[in-house]
């Protein structure tokens, strides 16, 4: 659009500063809201895919990145008895590709770092509560009552909780997941270059993903009712819990004392029919949050960020922008939320049937080059073949 606009983003996560920083760089007037009071490097280990780093990239900031994060060459994942279920090579999809293990926060703390250049006017403890008059120029209403705006745009970036979908009248479609995970990370790596895992059934499940700077983050997965009597029985028998199934993560649990160092997070599948209605749009968390199994949260959210701000620069208006950026993301959301849906419970749920069934299939599955083929393409992204970075590259 040749013309500026007024910009309102909801949300001072991943997507809501991408989407900023983007509109700014248009030369778009843009105000972010942020509900806390204020804002930090908080979060455990993600996974940036080919697909993430590539929109970072684009941003110009995936250099400033790179020093912090640990290339991933592979995922691998076995059982309790050390069998393989899955060991995936990035480097197999297309040469010198990797994924990039990072702590959340870091990359959280390079988004945020460019704001005030970028001359995004960043409004704290304003939770936004209602919007107004969303076919025409909305308006954003806060806890307190205050309105902002109107804006040319509102763009709602405020997660999988998002109190807005209503005031757009889009219905959500959410299922609260009854497992989560407890997450922690600790300055020692005892895995380096890989997303490890250790699947016992589907009660029981292990991860350590190294997050650059020789440290790592741990996470164990755990139904959300059983999270009080862990609590009850103590840090000690927790750690033998892990322990028994993961020896290899004792240098990881000697650097914590207690659960204090632990956050447990649960999950929750959201699904909007459509994501846009009048000049209001939503992107990440919002629309399409997901388990962590697939480890495209991040990537997805950035993958938004960018198709919303390239409608917002070639179309001729608000709402064909709109359009065209939903029409870009549909299929590609609708893949990654089907198929996360689809697998969650082979890895967490109540049923020892779905855990024998994928053990017996997933090795198969990784053996035979077509599907093979396929599991890599969903991991890395379909563009990852042309990605102009290499991580390992860069990193000592
Ligand atoms: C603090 C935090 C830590 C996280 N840690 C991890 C992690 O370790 N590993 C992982 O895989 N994923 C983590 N996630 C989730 C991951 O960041 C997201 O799945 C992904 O980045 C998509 O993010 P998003 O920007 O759509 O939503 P989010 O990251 O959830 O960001 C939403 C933002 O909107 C703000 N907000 C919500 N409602 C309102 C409102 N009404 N008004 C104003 N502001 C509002 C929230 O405070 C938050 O800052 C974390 C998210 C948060 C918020």
């Amino acid at each position: 659009m040749n013309r500026t606009l007024d910009c309102g983003i909801v949300g001072c996560g991943i997507a809501g500063t991408a989407a900023a920083l983007m509109l700014a760089g248009q030369g778009h007037r843009v105000t972010l809201f942020e509900q806390t009071d204020h804002v930090g490097p908080v979060g455990a280990g993600v996974l940036l895919q080919p697909s993430g780093q590539r929109v970072l990239a684009e941003m110009g900031l995936l250099d400033a990145l790179l020093p912090k994060v640990e290339p991933i060459d592979q995922i691998h994942a076995v059982t309790e008895t050390g069998r393989d279920l899955v060991r995936l090579q990035y480097g197999e999809f297309h040469p010198g590709v990797t994924g990039a293990g990072l702590h959340r926060g870091d990359l959280f703390s390079l988004l945020h770092g460019q704001l005030e250049s970028a001359g995004v006017r960043l409004m704290l403890d304003t939770k936004i509560v209602r919007l107004r008059d969303i076919e025409h120029r909305p308006t954003a209403v806060d806890a307190r009552g205050q309105s902002h705006g109107p804006f040319d745009l509102v763009i709602a970036a405020n997660g999988s909780r998002s109190v807005l979908r209503e005031s757009a009248g889009l219905h959500a479609h959410v299922i609260e997941y009854d497992y989560g995970a407890l997450w922690t990370v600790a300055d020692v790596a005892p895995v380096r270059r890989q997303l490890f895992q250790i699947a016992h059934g589907t009660q029981q499940l292990m991860g350590l993903l190294p997050v650059g700077g020789g440290r790592c983050s741990l996470f164990w997965g755990m139904h959300r009712n059983a999270i009080d009597a862990l609590h009850r029985r103590g840090f000690g028998r927790w750690r033998d819990d892990v322990l028994r199934l993961a020896p290899i993560a004792e240098p990881l649990l000697d650097r914590i004392r207690s659960f204090d160092a632990t956050r447990f997070v649960t999950y929750r599948h959201v699904h909007l029919r459509r994501s846009w209605r009048g000049n209001v749009v939503f992107i990440g968390d919002a629309v399409h949050a997901m388990s962590p199994h697939l480890g495209q949260g991040v990537n997805l959210a950035l993958q938004d960020a960018q198709s919303l701000s390239l409608a917002i620069r070639e179309e001729t208006s608000v709402q064909t922008a709109f359009r065209r950026h939903s029409l870009n993301r549909r299929w590609s959301i609708a893949y990654y939320a089907g198929v996360t849906a689809f697998l969650t419970p082979f890895f967490q749920s109540n049923s020892r049937l779905l855990g024998i069934g994928r053990n017996l299939a997933l090795p198969v599955l990784c053996r035979c080059r077509p599907t093979r083929r396929m599991m890599l393409r969903t991991l890395c992204g379909k563009d990852a073949g042309q990605m102009p970075i290499n991580p390992a590259a860069h990193v000592p």
